[in-house]
């Protein structure tokens, strides 16, 4: 999936991307610019809790199904079995045929899962053009080179180290995990079944032994399950161990207590609010600020031309028309816009940078002023305050 998500687009933009140039998130159809991040925090709370949640009820179940290290550090093992070196035994002796293949296997993967994670910042076919071109931007070629260097190094050095030894959420899972939460488990009353033919223990990617109990390094892949079914089958007899909620062998319904349920409402409020925020939020948007690079002046007439810069954007998914009006903010008396701020017509998404000149008698002291945003049928879709001296 991680590779696959950014090739695909929809309303004509990335499924999911950070443009850092234009400060936009590309979000499964929803634009983002950088003043709507609380969004993205809202987003970051929901996923925490939705997190813990997961971890709570379903134990190290994201270590051993869905944590790209594993699956990386899976496709290295797959590799080196194919080539004959078994996991175990790093020691022995391997031809130097064998070492260079498991090498150069190491780099691709490394600069693949580099590259795929820059795809979430440049388009991978504009990546691609660009790379070939020698037109990729220093920052990005140092970005590549640096990424694919330390997923080299954690293939050939660290792999399931990382899991039982440094990464923080192992350790955080062992506070979080309770007398209901999801683990591998061979209950001591099946032990006197067991053959001792020790199948679990090999195929076990972190090397434990799930006879001798619960331990934190266990990653809850289920591995050990199939290998003692397997074994077990043969002689016409169910396996030793099984997934059960808690070590007390509970079922699901051990998990319905006060911690899970106060967690499952907060994820859910989060939730809830996140996705109102997002479709609650206006179709456009307007910013505007006296220009810094025009003064103002006055004109023969004896008014006052201030020069404005302003942003459109567009935040729905079809192309639209827009203008912009001015008026003074005390009694809505209008007040004359000269430049482009008629007619505009945005593409779904885009943000348009748009300079005009605003007309106003000389102030005594402050002017305030509204500019207003509004479509061909003279809906306001947004309002931009400012002031003028
Ligand atoms: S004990 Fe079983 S579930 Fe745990 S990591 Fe080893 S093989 Fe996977
Ligand atoms: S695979 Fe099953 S039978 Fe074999 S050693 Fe492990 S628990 Fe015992």
């Amino acid at each position: 999936m991680l590779l696959l998500i950014p090739w695909f687009r929809i309303h004509g933009n990335s499924l999911l991307r950070v443009d850092i140039p234009d400060l936009t998130l590309y979000f499964f159809g929803q634009t983002l610019r950088i003043e709507e991040l609380y969004l993205v925090l809202l987003f970051s709370l929901a996923l925490t809790l939705g997190f813990l949640l997961m971890t709570m009820l379903l134990g190290r179940v994201w270590c051993g199904w869905l944590c790209p290290q594993t699956t990386l550090t899976d496709l290295a093992e797959w590799f080196a079995a194919r080539l004959r070196i078994k996991r175990h035994h790093q020691q022995q002796s391997k031809s130097l045929l064998q070492k260079l293949a498991l090498q150069l296997f190491y780099l691709s993967l490394a600069f693949l899962v580099s590259a795929n994670l820059l795809w979430y910042f440049i388009e991978p076919q504009r990546f691609f053009v660009q790379l070939t071109t020698g037109q990729l931007h220093y920052a990005v070629l140092i970005s590549l080179l640096l990424v694919a260097l330390a997923v080299y190094l954690d293939l050939a050095l660290v792999r399931r180290l990382m899991c039982s030894d440094f990464c923080p959420y192992g350790r955080l899972q062992a506070t979080l995990a309770d007398r209901s939460t999801l683990t591998l488990h061979l209950p001591p009353a099946e032990l006197p079944r067991c053959i001792e033919c020790g199948s679990c223990v090999r195929v076990c990617p972190m090397q434990i032994d799930i006879r001798r109990g619960d331990q934190v390094e266990c990653i809850n892949c289920g591995r050990c399950l199939d290998a003692c079914r397997q074994v077990m089958a043969k002689r016409n007899q169910p396996g030793l161990i099984s997934y059960t909620f808690g070590t007390t062998g509970g079922g699901i319904r051990s998990a319905l207590n006060l911690r899970t349920l106060l967690l499952s409402l907060a994820t859910l409020a989060l939730t809830v609010i996140l996705v109102l925020a997002v479709y609650q939020r206006p179709v456009a948007s307007l910013k505007v600020a006296v220009s810094h690079t025009a003064a103002s002046r006055p004109l023969k007439d004896g008014t006052l031309a201030t020069f404005f810069n302003a942003w459109v954007h567009n935040r729905s998914n079809a192309k639209a028309d827009y203008r912009i009006t001015a008026r003074q903010a005390v009694n809505h008396s209008p007040l004359q816009l000269r430049g482009q701020s008629d007619q505009y017509e945005l593409a779904a998404g885009e943000n348009l940078r748009i300079d005009f000149v605003l007309v106003t008698p000389v102030p005594e002291s402050r002017l305030d002023v509204e500019f207003i945003l509004s479509d061909p049928s003279g809906t306001e879709l947004a309002v931009a305050s400012a002031h003028i001296k």
